[in-house]
């Protein structure tokens, strides 16, 4: 078979594979992505691949080939052909709460030696949510195990107790596991309990600990400056919390059993790895805990220069633009535990083009560097601004550097804040509806020239508010 050619039935497999698969195909021809890892060069993804350094620069607008870093997505092309002798699937799987090299070789049919070599992982590597693992699918021969849980077996367990507690057949517990028989359990032992190939009901196949079922994070990998959505699931009612970034999370449920959070990573935060802790407690008061490290990649925020006349000069002082950042952090910050916005994504705000994006690290003037907290929009002076979601009014004022300010609460922690105004069109305590007028478009406070500024604080911090056009959260 040609090597194009065969390139593209491996593309066509990884494509096959639903859910976590993480495969794309590029818009220009055949080809993989591959997720750079902690430690890799461009010379090993190279090889591997059986590809140049040359093409992998080429196929991905690499300046430097000496600077790629954990998290980037390159396109492989004419992926494939290192592992074509041995008839393997390659696919991408993107680590997620729980997913250990168990787990993940029951649920790809292949080894945890097989996927450690593939990944250069070494002895006892603990994996990081958001890695990007490189899976050769089928290569054990056996049916992969979807479905099911991961149980560490306790004094006292037998095959039976197992079935029993779990609800599946006692031989399909030996079978999957290729336990002898008479099965000898030890106290420590990992046994996979399958869901059957018909329990749609069942959970992923993942080791986290009871009563959590499951546990994800979207999208990954996490990016400064993002907003991701978290979901868990409990087998019985329970309250799940915990600690990211510094920040505590309450996961928001009305049955007890589905979780949900939304949570904004600031656009400072440094790439790396960081520690996610969550608490799962049932109405017994017992108490489980879950800790993994989860990947935050860079933003690739630009940098712009705003000129700022002398006029304006002013509103940079820190004694006016300090306490309004209070004021403001003082109103966003609060999680309503209430929910205002919809099922949907946002709608934009006005119609008019984006004149600087969110996160661009700014100069004022070469007077103070700050980073757009927000989205500009080029539009004229009295254009009406509409609410992107539903929300109650918690500010609508004059601000010193903000000119016409109103923030809109929409619940569980999000905001949005639209600066700059001419006019306000809505008053303190009152609800809006998706599309409903908020005011018009100005030029007030620390602007220079008319445009929409609009702002959304998720979990305390701002964050990119164009995300939330695109992707519905949690
Ligand atoms: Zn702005």
């Amino acid at each position: 078979m040609p090597r194009r050619a065969l390139a593209t039935v491996l593309v066509t497999l990884a494509l096959l594979m639903a859910g976590p698969a993480h495969a794309q195909e590029p818009g220009d021809g055949a080809g993989l992505i591959h997720v750079v890892q902690r430690g890799e060069s461009l010379y090993r993804i190279a090889q591997r691949y059986g590809v140049t350094v040359d093409d992998l620069t080429a196929a991905n607008d690499i300046a430097d080939p000496r600077r790629i870093y954990p998290g980037q997505e390159l396109r492989i092309p004419n992926a494939g052909a290192a592992d074509a002798g041995t008839g393997e699937a390659l696919v991408t799987h993107v680590v997620q709460p729980g997913d250990t090299l168990l787990s993940l070789s029951y649920r790809y049919a292949t080894t945890a030696d097989r996927v450690a070599e593939l990944n250069n992982l070494v002895n006892g590597t603990r994996l990081y949510v958001g890695q990007a693992l490189t899976i050769a699918q089928g290569s054990a021969g056996a049916s992969p195990v979807q479905r099911g849980r991961v149980h560490t077996v306790i004094d006292g367990d037998t095959l039976l107790s197992l079935a029993r507690h779990y609800g599946v057949d006692a031989r399909d517990i030996s079978r999957v596991n290729a336990l002898s028989s008479p099965a000898v359990l030890y106290p420590g032992q990992r046994l996979v309990i399958p869901g059957g190939p018909d329990d749609e009901s069942a959970p992923l196949l993942r080791e986290l600990p009871d009563p959590l079922l499951s546990l994800s994070i979207d999208p990954l990998p996490a990016v400064q400056g993002q907003t991701i959505g978290m979901r868990a699931q409990t087998s019985r009612p329970a309250t799940v919390t915990g600690a990211f970034m510094g920040r505590p999370i309450a996961f928001n449920t009305s049955d007890g059993l589905n979780h949900t959070f939304v949570f904004g990573i600031h656009p400072l935060t440094a790439r790396g790895l960081y520690p996610f802790i969550v608490f799962v407690r049932d109405t017994a008061d017992y108490l489980a805990h879950l800790s993994v490290d989860v990947l935050v990649v860079e933003g690739n925020y630009g940098r712009e220069v705003v000129p700022v006349s002398g006029q304006l000069q002013a509103l940079l002082d820190e004694s006016v633009t300090q306490p309004e950042l209070a004021r403001l952090a003082s109103v966003m910050t609060i999680a309503n535990p209430e929910r205002y916005w919809g099922e949907g994504v946002f709608h934009r705000p006005v119609a008019q083009r984006v004149t600087s994006y969110f996160g661009t690290r700014r100069s004022y003037g070469g007077l103070m560097d700050g980073l757009h907290a927000g989205v500009d929009f080029g539009s004229p002076i009295g254009t009406p601004i509409y609410a992107p979601a539903p929300g109650r009014v918690v500010l609508a004022e004059q601000l010193a550097v903000r000119g016409n300010a109103t923030i809109i609460d929409h619940g569980w922690g999000v905001y949005s804040g639209f600066w700059h105004q001419s006019q306000l069109g809505v008053a303190v305590g009152q609800t809006v509806e998706a599309g409903d007028l908020v005011g018009y478009v100005g030029n007030t406070g620390l602007s220079t020239g008319a445009h929409l500024h609009w702002e959304m604080w998720v979990s305390g911090v701002p964050v990119d508010p164009l995300q939330w056009l695109e992707r519905v959260f949690p």
